[in-house]
């Protein structure tokens, strides 16, 4: 029941914008190295912390454990592919609902799944890997396939990933580029993520809608902030609601096409 009611939410909406969270890409195989386990190996393995890893500070002083480290805990997941919750994104974008898909995973699945209006904050692993110095800008398959550190075929300097490293700034210009759609949106949808994230947090303060659609496995604290909450998974929960969405536009077709009947 609860779909038919978000379906029938959604194709009110004039203005649907999505916040996609960390549990999308994690349902489709992607391990997080924010999991904790992951977390735990990736330290074993490198005597350093992911988040130390995958920081500024360690590509500039030692490139070489950084490219080691993000070749094969980042890199080597990009044989994962966008399953049917950004599919299912791709889909309402289509059918003229969802407006907007914000998210901080680096693996561009909104995209790879066919949404063409993504904010991707922190970037992704295939574009602007660029040189520091000359700017010019490599494929991901030329860093994923360096023997070791990808240097510039010019200026022979480690080249610079396209994604945010810890301690740089975001794009600004991308940053408010997406609070501008959440605060057009009329429903936001929360879809893998939490009230409390990090993202919902930085995002929340612009909404002036009405709906909060909240959905994620299992519960967390500050579920009950949000309007609507499904406690499934995404890949569960959003091809159901796009299948009362079809249900209900294909009523309002044969509504409309009886009308006309009636008019002639
Ligand atoms: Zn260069």
């Amino acid at each position: 029941m609860i779909y038919r009611q978000i379906a029938e939410i959604l194709q009110e909406s004039s203005y649907v914008v999505c916040l996609s969270g960390r549990e999308m890409i994690v349902e489709d195989g992607i391990s997080s190295m924010r999991n904790m386990e992951t977390a735990y190996s990736i330290e074993m393995q490198y005597d350093y912390s992911p988040e130390e890893l995958f920081s500024a500070q360690f590509f500039s002083t030692r490139a070489e454990t950084f490219y080691e480290f993000y070749r094969s805990e980042v890199l080597n997941q990009a044989k994962a592919e966008p399953g049917v919750s950004f599919q299912a994104l791709a889909e309402l974008e289509k059918m003229g609902i969802l407006k907007a898909t914000i998210s901080r995973q680096l693996f561009d699945f909104p995209k790879l799944a066919g949404c063409q209006n993504v904010y991707d904050l922190h970037g992704n692993i295939y574009e602007k890997n660029r040189c520091p110095r000359c700017g010019r800008e490599y494929s991901m398959e030329y860093l994923r396939d360096a023997k070791k550190v990808p240097l510039c075929e010019k200026c022979r300097v480690p080249i610079h990933p396209g994604v945010t490293l810890l301690g740089e700034m975001i794009d600004i210009g991308r940053m408010t580029k997406a609070a501008e759609e959440v605060s057009k949106a009329d429903t936001l949808l929360l879809a893998g993520a939490y009230m409390k994230s990090e993202m919902a947090q930085q995002f929340l303060k612009y909404y002036k809608g009405h709906n909060v659609i909240l959905i994620h496995s299992g519960t967390a604290h500050g579920d009950r902030d949000a309007d609507y909450f499904i406690s499934e998974q995404a890949k569960v929960a959003l091809p159901a609601i796009i299948e009362e969405l079809k249900a209900i536009r294909a009523a309002q077709g044969d509504r409309e096409e009886m009308k006309s009947a009636d008019a002639e």
